[in-house]
């Protein structure tokens, strides 16, 4: 089962990615390719950090399940290799999880979404995004926000974190069970 988690930057869907995958170990967290620089807090891993050259010859080489710029650069997924046991976990914006949905119907589409914007703001800055980052996000937020709320099997509103992941598991578990390899 293909899982997409969606939503507008700063809702805190990296966070929630990172916990469900160690809470159920059916579930493997791809790493997406991006030209984006790598932000003071994060990990060399979080993304696989590219260029633009490299990233567009693997556009070219139909190398990805999905990809899309994004704010000046270029995020995709690398087409995945499932391995039979594990639930594929895709944490990606609102243009990538269309895509996903095209090619992959049944893929199970979670968009969250923060208690507010003030909060969603919060947020940000409270990771050190720039002002500039800042405002350009919150912006593409109510744009992204209808097209999810639209494409979204459910939608997740992230206000307490450990009461979003026990829904989000839930869904996940039930989701399972429905699911026809
Ligand atoms: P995204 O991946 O959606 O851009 P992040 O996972 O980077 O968002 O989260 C943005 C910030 O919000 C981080 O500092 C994170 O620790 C914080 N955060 C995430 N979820 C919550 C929550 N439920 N309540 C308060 N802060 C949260
Ligand atoms: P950020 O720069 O905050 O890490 O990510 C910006 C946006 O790109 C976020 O909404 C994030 O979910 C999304 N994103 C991350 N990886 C991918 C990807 O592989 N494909 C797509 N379409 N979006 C991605």
């Amino acid at each position: 089962m293909i899982i997409v988690v969606s939503g507008p930057g700063g809702v805190g869907k990296g966070t929630i990615v990172d916990a469900l995958v160690k809470r159920d170990p059916l579930l493997w967290l791809s790493r997406s390719w991006t030209t984006r620089e790598r932000r003071p807090s994060e990990s060399d891993d979080h993304y696989f950090f590219t260029d633009t050259k490299t990233f567009e010859d693997r556009i070219s080489s139909g190398g990805f399940l999905e990809w899309t710029e994004f704010l000046g650069n270029y995020y995709g997924s690398p087409g995945p290799e499932p391995d039979g046991e594990r639930d594929i976990v895709l944490e990606i914006e609102v243009d990538g999880a269309q895509q996903v949905k095209k090619v992959h119907p049944d893929a199970l589409l979670l968009f969250v979404l923060p208690p507010s914007r003030e909060e969603q703001e919060r947020r940000l800055r409270g990771r050190g995004d720039p002002s500039d980052k800042v405002l350009a996000r919150l912006k593409k937020a109510e744009v992204e926000e209808p097209v999810g709320r639209e494409l979204a099997d459910h939608i997740v509103v992230n206000d307490e974190l450990e009461q979003t992941l026990e829904e989000m598991l839930a869904i996940i578990v039930g989701a399972r069970e429905r699911f026809v390899r």
